[in-house]
């Protein structure tokens, strides 16, 4: 989202509230220094199911289709550990993904952004501690990448955290000219090679889920040709009271699921033992996607 508009919004007595990367956009009131005075939660975005999303306009930005009903929770023993003989990978499915594929009882947490730098280590050391795989799809422009890009670079390099291109400075691909378009992946992938010593490609999420087929075209014409889209949102692209986010992992970490959850507000990193404690409870098993995607 942007942070001076969000900002601004608080100066005028009013909360922007943006869920799933910013899929829609709500007004609500009252003020957000307590957590009884939070905006009421929206509803998680889901994805598109189709491969090409229409372009939307920047005033009118579109409203989620109805949430499915949760699944049922399956329970599957043993859950198979990512790099064992019985985590089968399948081939890359061409076009957008928003789900994993297969009956396996296994979770993407993915996590966007970056915005607030504070948050980038929280989640490191979380994972780290837990063993928790996580896709990061980063704006390099946020400088806590590159402040604890130490941090990080051990988890990226076992494979334990996989890096995505987020774009830049998070552009809303749709309005920008072709040579733009290509400019936002490129330099954000530039960051993460240089950065990190890996290859991003080709996995890119666009900014607020927003792309077309001439987006998808020139993405492709770098190496990024597959769109990743979502199947819930933990809806902490803006600010959360921590329950909420809670309610929102309850809601969506489920089998086969690609959730998508944000490192721009602290409150989800106050809630990891509960997230945590809704993985293991439902035998879920945290994966990258290149855990279960052949790469091309
Ligand atoms: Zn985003």
């Amino acid at each position: 989202m942007d942070r001076r508009l969000f900002f601004a919004a608080l100066v005028g007595g009013a909360a922007l509230v943006l869920t799933g990367c910013a899929q829609r956009l709500r007004w609500n009131f009252p003020t957000v220094t307590t957590a009884a005075t939070l905006p009421p939660s929206s509803p998680p975005v889901t994805p598109t199911s189709t491969p090409l999303t229409p372009e939307p306009s920047s005033s009118t930005l579109p409203s989620p289709t109805p949430s499915p009903a949760p699944l049922p929770i399956p329970t599957v023993d043993p859950v198979p550990l990512p790099g064992s003989p019985q985590l089968v990978k399948v081939a890359l499915p061409a076009g957008v993904i928003s789900k994993l594929p297969g009956r396996g009882a296994l979770l993407a947490w993915t996590v966007d952004d970056g915005i607030n730098a504070e948050v980038i280590p929280r989640y490191i050391e979380f994972a780290a501690a837990t063993g928790t795989r996580i896709t990061f799809f980063l704006n390099g422009t946020h400088s806590g990448w590159t402040t604890y890009a130490a941090l990080l670079r051990p988890l990226v390099a076992s494979g334990q955290v996989q890096l995505g291109n987020h774009t830049w400075d998070h552009a809303n691909l749709t309005k920008l000219g072709d040579g733009q378009v290509v400019m936002e992946l490129q330099r954000n992938h530039d960051f993460i090679s240089n950065t990190y010593g890996v290859d991003a490609r080709p996995y890119y999420r666009p900014p607020y889920g927003f792309h077309n087929a001439r987006v998808d075209r020139l993405a492709a014409s770098i190496g990024y040709t597959t769109p990743v889209m979502w199947f819930g949102s933990l809806s902490d692209s803006a600010l959360r009271v921590p329950g909420k986010v809670v309610t929102f992992a309850d809601q969506w970490f489920l089998p086969g699921h690609i959730v998508i959850g944000h490192a721009n507000f602290l409150p989800v990193t106050t809630v990891f033992p509960q997230l945590s404690e809704i993985i293991h409870g439902r035998g879920l098993q945290t994966v990258t996607l290149n855990d279960v995607f052949i790469r091309p």
